[in-house]
């Protein structure tokens, strides 16, 4: 593949864009669709990676450029691995992400209510697809394990950032410092992958 000069960040989330932004190389020009005026797509798939790779596509034959789309959300083990790929419209449905986190926190406490050994186990996923052409994508995997935090701990990051505690750490994600979090999480984790298997990123 030659050199890439541009990559439009398939996402309207900032949060996704600061992220991904900071990941690639900082050669290439990273551009969004708020700058080109594309809409999101509709998330019809039932899994991350037919989301990450629908709207990848659906980006690159908007615009003719590279891109870069990712699909992710948070699953939570007592709750059936819910919100998952919901994550972002348990927002809408709740109001916004603090109520959603108000309403998580409750749920997880619901759940564990007179059990001996708690269960707050949670997972982060993240499908990071890269197409190329129309009709060509490469799509990667990155899981980052950890607990549901009793309270709301921290403003950095975005989304469920503040009531998710990576395996090995004290601190939320919302606690962290915002470069730490960007190097450990799901996306980096995916983003690695990804690099391994297109190397001009
Ligand atoms: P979607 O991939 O556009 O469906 O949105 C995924 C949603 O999952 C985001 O809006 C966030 O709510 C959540 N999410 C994904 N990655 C992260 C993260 O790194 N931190 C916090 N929330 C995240």
């Amino acid at each position: 593949m030659k050199k890439i000069k541009e990559i439009l960040i398939g996402t309207h989330n900032k949060g996704k864009i600061k992220e991904i932004s900071y990941l690639l190389n900082k050669k290439i020009k990273k551009i969004t669709p708020f700058q080109l005026n594309i809409k999101s797509p509709k998330e019809t798939g039932k899994s991350f990676k037919s989301n990450s790779v629908l709207k990848a596509k659906y980006f690159f034959n908007k615009s003719n450029l590279f891109t870069l789309s990712d699909d992710s959300g948070l699953c939570i083990d007592c709750l059936n691995n819910k919100p998952g790929i919901y994550s972002a419209r348990w927002a809408e449905k709740y109001g916004n992400f603090n109520k959603a986190m108000v309403k998580i926190i409750s749920m997880v406490k619901q759940k564990n209510k007179n059990k001996k050994i708690k269960n707050t186990k949670a997972k982060f996923i993240c499908s990071l697809t890269f197409s190329y052409s129309a009709t060509k994508s490469i799509t990667t995997i990155g899981i980052i394990h950890g607990n549901i935090s009793e309270k709301i701990l921290g403003k950095n990051g975005f989304g469920y950032d503040s009531i998710f505690v990576p395996t090995g750490s004290k601190k939320t994600f919302g606690q962290m410092n915002k470069k730490k979090k960007i190097l450990i999480d799901h996306r980096f984790i995916a983003f690695k992958k990804l690099k391994n298997k297109v190397n001009i990123l």
